[in-house]
């Protein structure tokens, strides 16, 4: 609102200057009947111009202002008629009401209205009313993706944790139709962890709507615009020449670091490698072997020697001897160990399990270690059993070392020395998302290979500190390309003996570690974790445990780091802050304040705008929001314990549609995220760049109770609001404007009439408002009376 009048007083003045001759004007300024009309800015140089415009008949409202250069006249004049006064020489200025804000102030009516028969009825039975409908649209978004157009509402009604009725979305067909001509769509609850949320629906439609209104259950009212979702921007952030496309197949762990190491070696003025502190397990295990079927009656052996070291060179065999009243033995010949089983005066074997296993640890112990399977007692009878060799499972090739493996991150900028505002982003947490590290990769060649060439890309890296780990889970990673597709954790076996430690559990240990992690996890009471070893999402033995977790944490607390992107696929999600709550009731981590919601909001769209330019991929805004508002809840995840623990604007993508995608998917996905993590880095770069400060209004409306108004702040930018009531000056110490609510805007103050408001704006980069000096002793802070607009 406040930039919108300060552009209108702003184009009076240098308008005025080239006010012409005017020409007799026509009769007939030609408006044709089905044309619509807007209110347009004429601007004259004196009033003896004002008079000859008058005389052309032309539609004129009353606001004519007066300016040190001329006057400037409000016509209500459709195309056809702002042409014909053109021609006869009058210049025109800004449109200041088009037919669409008529619309808008008809909705809005309509909604006033409604709320207000809503009052009356409540009115004429009880002495207060209600105050607000019990229907409220959070989001009505229009987006195109793909081919398709789509409609995506969200609207919270006050009865929605009881009752569980859908909720229908009536649709205008466009500017100036009646709703309900577009067709109708049902939204339905987001309940989660037991506690309803809001209602939530897309549809497919081949019209953009313009307004939506929703009548609830209880006959309550909402109306509310149609926003365009990521509309497609006019121009490409992208100069002329600027080169993209490096990704020609999926790449191993190994293979990544190759690849920045390349970089590195390419652009040493530009970028080097660092080495993360912690080296991770490594891609290596025991040889094992399982040997028999019944539970009771199997034998685990696991190698003392790692697989590759000589573990696979053992082999165990479970030998009948083929006598009466043998005594169970071990024989060890190098690398080959031979039980002899124990047999009855029949010749039937009579060794049990637990009678081997001993046998086992006592015969064989410099090579082997033996157990009864999974916490057996191992009373059951062995089966004999051919040699069997003992085996590590990986099957990589000699390339992928077997050692603790070193991880890396690529660190960009001109200046890497912690002096500019540093961003991370780093990727594969999570073993078989294959495409998030290409996306890292394709980001790095971009702002390296267009520094030379590409003005904006040189500012990006003249000015940002860029970290870059491309895999900080390469042990799951190589074992996911090797061995097991769907690797998701790392490879470190937290399983007990008792448990599934042994070979047939391999593909199920390992610990997530995006749930490692230190802020709300599973070990201060969070939900979205596991303490099983086996399970997806296991959050390991303690916070940290992991070399992987160690690592990040170590990046995160780099001091100069404000930004960070933590990449993941799949599901076409952008998510932030804050991704876990507690069971029951749901208690959530805190939620970030109304400025920081809204700096990641903008953030967001910029970033999501950014994606969609590749081929018109819409990440949609049910995808878009806190990581426990739009998908569920993580305990211990690392966006959170960046942005809790370390303060940093940390975002989350859910890249693409699948783990590992045909690769022409693959290819478009890296393109298309790759966009957005270079957006990233502008949007980091523009906070860096933000010396505009912020200004806030306030605005008062009627309240329902005696004596009371609704007061509500409004700001230019995403900026926090601190305010007083008591006549005293504000400080960062008063009371910080707050969130009506999940998805919601600012919340709804409720105060006595006549209240000394006081108040200021701060910014996330620290502009505030005026230039106000927020200590108490300054006094150009905002003021205001919580009084009703005259008028
Ligand atoms: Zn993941």
């Amino acid at each position: 609102m406040l930039a919108a009048a300060a552009a209108v007083v702003l184009l009076v003045s240098p308008a005025a200057a080239i006010v012409p001759q005017v020409a007799p004007p026509p009769a007939d300024l030609g408006r044709v009947a089905d044309e619509e009309a807007s209110v347009v800015e004429v601007l004259l140089a004196d009033t003896a111009q004002l008079d000859a415009l008058v005389a052309t008949g032309v539609d004129l409202d009353h606001d004519v202002t007066r300016t040190d250069s001329g006057v400037v006249a409000h016509a209500v004049i459709t195309p056809n008629e702002a042409a014909a006064l053109t021609a006869a020489g009058f210049t025109l200025g800004n449109a200041v009401h088009r037919p669409g804000d008529a619309r808008a102030r008809v909705a809005e009516r309509e909604a006033t209205i409604a709320e207000h028969v809503a009052e009356n009825r409540e009115f004429s039975t009880a002495a207060t009313v209600a105050d607000v409908s019990d229907i409220k649209i959070i989001r009505a978004d229009y987006y195109t993706s793909g081919t398709s157009q789509v409609l995506s509402v969200e609207a919270k009604w006050a009865q929605g944790q009881t009752a569980t009725n859908t909720l229908t979305v009536a649709r205008d067909s466009g500017p100036g139709t009646e709703i309900g001509s577009g067709g109708t769509q049902t939204i339905s609850r987001f309940v989660d962890a037991g506690v309803y949320l809001y209602h939530r629906g897309a549809s497919l439609m081949t019209s953009r709507p313009d307004y939506v209104r929703i009548t609830s259950p209880t006959g309550d009212v909402a109306v509310a615009k149609v926003r365009e979702w990521l509309p497609t921007p006019d121009t490409s952030p992208e100069g002329p020449g600027y080169q993209k496309d490096f990704v020609t197949s999926y790449l191993t762990p190994t293979e990544l670091y190759g690849r920045i190491h390349q970089l590195a070696a390419a652009f040493p003025d530009l970028a080097e490698i660092v080495e993360l502190p912690y080296r991770t397990n490594g891609y290596r295990r025991h040889a094992q072997a399982v040997l028999g079927t019944a539970n009771d009656s199997r034998i685990a052996v696991d190698s003392l020697a790692w697989g590759h070291q000589g573990g696979n060179d053992i082999s165990v065999e479970l030998a009948n001897p083929g006598a009466a009243n043998a005594a169970l033995s071990v024989n060890v010949t190098g690398k080959a160990i031979r039980v002899n089983l124990a047999t009855d005066a029949a010749g039937a074997v009579t060794s049990t399990a637990a009678q081997v296993v001993a046998a086992l640890n006592a015969g064989a112990g410099p090579l082997v270690r033996a157990y009864t399977y999974r916490g057996s007692a191992g009373t059951g009878v062995v089966a004999p059993a051919a040699r069997t060799s003992l085996s590590d499972g990986l099957s990589a090739p000699a390339s992928v070392s077997r050692d603790p493996q070193p991880v890396y991150a690529i660190r960009i900028g001109k200046h890497r020395d912690g002096s500019k505002l540093g961003v991370l982003a780093y990727a594969q947490e999570h073993a078989r998302e294959w495409v998030p590290p290409l996306v890292t990769i394709e980001t790095a060649e971009r702002l390296l290979r267009n520094y030379a060439h590409d003005g904006q890309t040189k500012q990006l890296l003249n000015n940002l500190d860029i970290w870059i780990a491309p895999s900080v889970n390469p042990d799951g990673g190589h074992y996911s390309f090797y061995d097991f597709n769907s690797q998701r954790k790392n490879m470190t076996n937290h399983c007990p003996l008792t448990g599934a430690a042994d070979y047939l559990g391999r593909n199920s240990w390992g610990v997530d570690n995006n749930r490692n992690y230190t802020e709300y996890s599973l070990f201060d009471g969070y939900s979205g974790a596991s303490t099983s070893c086996t399970s997806g999402t296991y959050a390991g033995p303690s916070e940290l445990s992991e070399p992987e977790n160690r690592n990040l944490d170590w990046l995160a607390a780099r001091p100069n780091i404000k930004f960070s992107m933590n990449l993941h696929s799949s599901g076409n999600y952008f998510m932030w802050s804050p991704g876990a709550y507690a069971v029951p009731d749901r208690i959530s981590a805190p939620r970030p304040t109304l400025a920081q919601e809204s700096a990641f909001w903008g953030a967001s769209a910029r970033i999501l705008t950014s994606i969609k330019q590749h081929r018109n991929l819409a990440v949609t805004p049910a995808r878009t929001g806190p990581i426990s508002d739009v998908l569920y809840s993580a305990a211990g995840n690392s966006g959170d314990m960046l942005w809790y623990k370390y303060g940093i604007y940390a975002w989350n993508f859910e890249v693409g549609t699948e783990f590992q995608p045909e690769w022409d998917e693959a290819h478009d996905e890296t393109m298309e995220f790759a966009n957005g993590l270079v957006e990233l880095m502008r949007v980091a770069r523009s906070f860096d760049q933000d010396n505009t400060r912020p200004e806030s209004s306030m605005s008062v409306t009627p309240s329902a109770a005696a004596g009371m108004v609704n007061v509500t702040f409004g700001v230019t930018e995403p900026a926090a609001v601190f305010y007083t009531v008591d006549g005293s000056a504000p400080t960062y110490s008063s009371v910080l404007y707050g969130s009506a609510g999940i998805r919601e805007g600012g919340e709804t103050l409720t105060l006595p009439v006549g209240t000394e408001v006081h108040w200021f704006s701060v910014d996330s980069a620290g502009n505030v408002e005026n230039n106000y000096t927020a200590d108490g002793g300054g006094r150009n802070y905002r003021k205001g009376q919580a009084v009703l607009p005259t008028g």
